[in-house]
C-alpha cells in the first residue's frame, strides 16, 4: 500500500512541473499524458494482485479458524471412562444436586497433565487434604473422558455454582491453555450431550470466568471469539442430534 501511495504523489509533481515550464508543447504533453495513463494502468495491476492477495489471505485465515468451526459430532453420549472418586469431603462431598441449570467448562491450568493424572489428584484429596477441588468430567488430551462425580452430586470446580451445574474440566498441552483437536471435539460433543440430557441450550453453557472472573478456562477467557465459536459448535451439535 504505501507504494502506491508514493507513485501517487510522485505522478503528481511531475505532471504539475510539466505544465509550468511547457505550456504550449502538445507533443510533449501527450507523451506525460501516455506515461501518466501507463503508470496509472500499472497501479491498476499493483491493486488488482494485493485484492487477489488479499482474498487467498482471507480464505486461508477461514480456513485454520474454520477447522475448530466444522466439528463433526453430534449430541449423543460420548464414550465416558467412569471411574468415580471416593466419597470424602475434599472432593466428592456425595451431596446431592436438585436441579441442573448450566455446564460450566474449565482448564486444569496444569500443562501437559493427562486426565488420568487430574482423576488421581482429585481422589487423593481425601488423603493429602490439599485443598477442595474436583470436577463432574475431565476431557484429557486425546480426547479421552473421565467421570469424576456423578452428574446428581456436587462437584467442587464451579463456586458459587457448583450446586445447580455439571462441571468439565479439560486438559491442554501448554501455557496458552488452547485446547488440542481431540479436546475440543470430546468436549463440544460431551457438552451437547449433557445439554440435551437436561434441557439446556449452548447459552447455559459457562466459562468458570462467568461465576468468578477466574481466568478459567483461559484460552477462552482470552480469546472471546473462540468461546462464541465453541457454543456455536454445540448448538450445531444438539440440533444434528434433534433432526435425526
Ligand atoms: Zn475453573
Amino acid at each position: 500500500m504505501s507504494d502506491n501511495r508514493g507513485n501517487s504523489r510522485g505522478n503528481g509533481r511531475r505532471s504539475s512541473q510539466g505544465s509550468r515550464k511547457s505550456p504550449g508543447n502538445g507533443r510533449r504533453s501527450g507523451k506525460k499524458k501516455r506515461q501518466a495513463g501507463y503508470r496509472l494502468a500499472n497501479v491498476n495491476r499493483g491493486l488488482v494482485i494485493l485484492i487477489i492477495i488479499a482474498v487467498i489471505l482471507g480464505i486461508y485465515s477461514c480456513a485454520v479458524r474454520g477447522d475448530r468451526e466444522i466439528v463433526n459430532v453430534d449430541a449423543s453420549e460420548p464414550n465416558i471412562d467412569v471411574q468415580l472418586l471416593d466419597v470424602n469431603p475434599y472432593s466428592r462431598p456425595g451431596t446431592q444436586v436438585n436441579q441442573i441449570n448450566g455446564i460450566v467448562v474449565h482448564y486444569t491450568a496444569n500443562p501437559g497433565s493427562t486426565a488420568q493424572q487430574n482423576r488421581d489428584y482429585f481422589n487423593g484429596l481425601k488423603d493429602s487434604h490439599k485443598t477442595e477441588a474436583s470436577s463432574n468430567f475431565i476431557v484429557g488430551l486425546d480426547g479421552e473422558i473421565i467421570q469424576c462425580v456423578p452428574t446428581w452430586e456436587m462437584a467442587y470446580a464451579s463456586n458459587e455454582r457448583n450446586a445447580d451445574t455439571v462441571s468439565i474440566e479439560c486438559c491442554h498441552p501448554d501455557e496458552s491453555g488452547r485446547f488440542t483437536d481431540d479436546t475440543y471435539r470430546s468436549l463440544v460433543q460431551l457438552t451437547a450431550w449433557l445439554c440435551v440430557k437436561f434441557n439446556l441450550t449452548q447459552d447455559d453453557v459457562i466459562r468458570h470466568y462467568d461465576v468468578t472472573g477466574k481466568d478459567c478456562p483461559k484460552y477462552f477467557v482470552e480469546n472471546p471469539e473462540e468461546w462464541e465459536i465453541f457454543k456455536e459448535n454445540v448448538g450445531k451439535a444438539i440440533e444434528k442430534s434433534s433432526a435425526e
